[in-house]
């Protein structure tokens, strides 16, 4: 990959990339699915991605007619990378399995080590047979919706089909790698203005907090709707909170501990719950809720925006579920896409039927969904909320660091990008759009 990597950065053309041979073998993060059970006995936060995830070489896979090679850049780090790195709530190689009942290009998944990784940038290096959008020397981010188009529901809403998954965590050879393979559907265009590494960590929340707030696959929010966003600066929240007030929405941002709630205030979101100093608990005991906490929450949002949310962020899951049910205006929308502290989630049925609330599930976004908000992203109006940025050999490091809540945003991972900084081909551009933007996270991140 050092051939492909000295000519990408000397600005090869497209001809004299694809005129270089690929290579047998590249360096790549997986978990090894003799090692699912390493950590028997042990308590989710104890679960160590530093001991899971190996960095070596393995083979380049084939490439079917509707795939391409792509040299990666750069990556980051989402919570599947943690889910998958501590074999939780279920071990991925499941995944694999199924995908390689599923053809025979889906068998070649079906491997003893799962390459990791749902978000990358970087530069195509060989189209497959069926491809007619891209080429060789095309710079590309790549999203993570893994999708064809023989289920007819796929045709109304690619989530919607019965084979989608999602690239790195339900199918083999994921970003966090120097080279991988993906569907020529995954392919968006690399924002001319970022780096590798700004580019690299956007597809996946943000497109999953498009699909989750504008489109109308989820809450379609209006002009001055309050959200609520949970994990305001984390990875989904730090793009929520753009979205909200691109569209002329007033965001209440909940974060838990001071420096976060500077860095939200720097992004322009006026509403800020600290729950780190609020100590909200709304769980008495492990089986209890508190109304009376969700009542205190409820009054501190009133008294931030004098109203409650129309739309409420969620994606805690089982610590902040009741508490979001409540909090909603009446006829208001919960919005959910996840789990992070528990999916047996609990709340007050008749707060939802009498107040004529909804729950609506969203998950990642279509590719028409992922191309708009990348749309978003190369015209400067939302922002990479990148806060830090680790090589690959450290991808364990930096998993750990999101398994423990110890990050803001997203964390950039470099592959073939040799330093930061580097793949602005629009510095003109990264001008006007502003530095002090761009850079947000990694300025006032803690
Ligand atoms: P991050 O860890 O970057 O951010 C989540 C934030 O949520 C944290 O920073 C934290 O913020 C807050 N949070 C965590 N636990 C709790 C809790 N118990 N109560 C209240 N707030 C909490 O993760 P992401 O934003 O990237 O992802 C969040 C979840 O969404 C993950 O479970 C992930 O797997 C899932 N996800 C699902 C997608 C889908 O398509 N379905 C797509 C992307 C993510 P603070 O401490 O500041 O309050």
């Amino acid at each position: 990959m050092e051939r492909f990597r000295d000519a990408i950065l000397s600005g090869a053309s497209g001809e004299e990339l694809a005129a270089l041979p690929v290579p047998e073998s590249y360096r790549a993060a997986f978990v090894r699915k003799d090692e699912t059970t390493m950590f028997g006995g042990l308590a989710s936060q104890e679960k160590d991605p530093r001991k899971s995830l190996h960095v070596e070489e393995v083979p380049v896979p084939e490439m079917a007619p509707d795939e391409c090679y792509v040299a990666v850049m750069a990556s980051a780090i989402n919570f599947n990378t943690v889910w998958t790195s501590i074999f939780e709530p279920l071990s991925t190689f499941g995944f694999l399995e199924r995908l390689g009942r599923e053809s025979a290009w889906g068998r070649c998944h079906d491997l003893p080590y799962h390459v990791v990784g749902s978000d990358a940038c970087g530069v195509v290096l060989r189209v497959g047979s069926a491809v007619w959008e891209w080429k060789p020397g095309d710079h590309v981010a790549i999203h993570c919706n893994y999708v064809d188009a023989q289920d007819p529901a796929a045709h109304d809403d690619a989530m919607k089909a019965l084979n989608q998954r999602i690239w790195g965590f339900e199918s083999n050879f994921g970003g966090l790698a120097d080279f991988t393979v993906v569907r020529a559907n995954q392919l968006l265009p690399k924002p001319a203005h970022l780096s590798w590494e700004e580019s690299a960590v956007n597809a996946l929340c943000n497109s999953t907090a498009y699909r989750m707030l504008v489109s109308h696959n989820g809450a379609a929010m209006k002009q001055g709707d309050v959200v609520l966003i949970w994990g305001a600066t984390g990875g989904l929240g730090g793009y929520a909170v753009q979205y909200v007030l691109n569209g002329g929405g007033i965001p209440v941002g909940v974060v838990s501990s001071p420096a976060k709630a500077k860095l939200l205030e720097g992004l322009g979101c006026e509403a800020v719950l600290d729950r780190g100093e609020k100590n909200y608990q709304f769980w008495a005991d492990e089986h209890t809720q508190d109304e009376r906490e969700w009542r205190r929450f409820g009054k501190d949002i009133r008294a931030l925006v004098g109203e409650d949310p129309d739309i409420v962020f969620e994606h805690p899951g089982r610590s902040t579920m009741g508490a979001s049910v409540f909090v909603a205006k009446r006829g208001g929308t919960i919005m959910t896409c996840a789990a992070t502290s528990g999916y047996m989630v609990e709340y007050d049925n008749r707060h939802l039927w009498m107040k004529l609330k909804t729950i609506k599930a969203s998950h990642f976004a279509n590719y028409r969904e992922a191309a708009e908000a990348n749309r978003l992203i190369r015209l400067g109006r939302i922002h990479p909320v990148l806060s830090a940025v680790y090589p690959l050999e450290e991808v364990g490091e930096a998993a750990s660091q999101v398994h423990h809540n110890l990050h803001e945003g997203k964390i950039g991972v470099l592959c073939l990008a040799p330093e930061e900084g580097l793949g602005i081909t629009d510095p003109a551009f990264r001008e006007k759009v502003g530095e002090d933007k761009i850079t947000m996270f990694r300025r006032l991140g803690a």
